[in-house]
């Protein structure tokens, strides 16, 4: 028994070498690997990102052999009370904290059981609004790169990962938060966001954009023509993503172009709203640390809806009156 580490941590690690062996130890002709191999992680790539597989074949007794208590596996999410698995039939994604010790699981089911991810309750070490999925593995690289890249989910960031791009980092499913924005900015203040292209994406692109400002961030979000990155990958290669972060667009040129379609610009009614909802936002980057950009900002809404600078200024103005 390791002293150094702790007892919960000691659980977490004694089931991820098991997770790992089984996984390793399935032929290729199983379903876990004809699903891994379909999402383009062959053997290599498995153990870079540490992933394993439950079958369900693991005893209480692990626990037993390391005088590990049941009850603190119970606690964790790992074993039911009869000390049966919780995770079944499921590839398993170690989520590491900052320094790649393994404090929780995510458990990707292999046949469309539902939920899609099962993920260990929050603990001790493990909380979704600080953690950041490969985090511990891209921290170096994004201080080298002068950038990270933001993405939705587990298999986008590995994928992104496998491709060459290093410095990406998932949020958990939930939202993007100060913490997670705190430990970023230590590295570096540049970012490109690419969330999935779907609705929930979207205004998680929203939400998040308001945030990274606030921390004075310098944004830019990518937008690309399938539902999320790992796809995008899939079907345009390492060429797609590059493509994709040099056409990226700075927070102040995408918020006109993102608005722009949720508007009838034929009307007057409806650049009214639109420039209401412009209002809303240059006060955001009025607040934060980008007040220069203003000029730019209101130079994109002209080109958009076709009237003088000058015009679009006052109206603003008196919108924020
Ligand atoms: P996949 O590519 O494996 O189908 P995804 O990452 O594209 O999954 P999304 O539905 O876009 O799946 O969700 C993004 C992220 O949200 C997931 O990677 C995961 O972290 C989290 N998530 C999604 N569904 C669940 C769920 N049922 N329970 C917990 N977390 C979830
Ligand atoms: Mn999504
Ligand atoms: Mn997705
Ligand atoms: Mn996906």
């Amino acid at each position: 028994q390791r002293k150094e580490l702790p007892i919960e941590l000691q659980i977490f690690e004694e089931y991820h070498k098991k997770y790992k062996e089984i996984l390793l130890n399935l032929p290729q002709s199983h379903p876990a690997w004809k699903y891994l191999i379909n999402r383009g992680i062959n053997k290599n790539y498995a153990e870079r990102f540490g992933l394993g597989f439950s079958n369900g074949s693991l005893k209480s007794s692990i626990l037993d052999d390391f005088d590990l208590p049941i009850t603190l596996g119970n606690k964790l999410g790992i074993v039911r009370e009869d000390g049966k698995e919780i995770f079944q039939n499921r590839i398993i994604i170690p989520i590491n904290d900052d320094f790649g010790r393994v404090i929780a699981f995510a458990g990707r089911t292999i046949k469309n059981e539902t939920p899609k991810y099962l993920n260990s309750p929050e603990n001790k070490f493990f909380q979704k609004s600080k953690i950041l999925f490969l985090f511990d593995k891209s921290k170096n690289i994004i201080k080298r790169e002068k950038y990270s890249i933001l993405v939705e989910g587990y298999f986008d960031a590995i994928s992104m990962h496998i491709n060459g791009f290093e410095n990406t980092v998932a949020i958990l499913g939930s939202a993007f938060t100060q913490y997670h924005a705190k430990k970023l900015i230590k590295l570096s203040d540049k970012i490109i966001t690419m969330f999935d292209m779907d609705e929930a994406g979207q205004n998680a692109t929203l939400k998040s954009l308001d945030y990274l400002l606030s921390f004075g961030f310098q944004v830019a979000i990518a937008q690309y023509t399938t539902k999320d990155p790992d796809e995008l990958i899939k079907k345009e290669g390492q060429n797609g993503i590059l493509r994709t972060l040099e056409n990226s667009k700075k927070f102040h040129e995408f918020i006109p172009e993102y608005f722009k379609d949720k508007y009838n610009l034929d009307d007057e009614f409806g650049i009214e709203q639109y420039l209401e909802k412009m209002a809303e936002w240059y006060l955001k980057f009025q607040r934060s640390k980008h007040a220069a950009i203003l000029d730019t900002f209101i130079k994109r809404i002209s080109l958009i809806i076709l009237k003088p600078e000058n015009n679009i200024k006052k109206a603003i103005d008196n919108i924020l009156k």
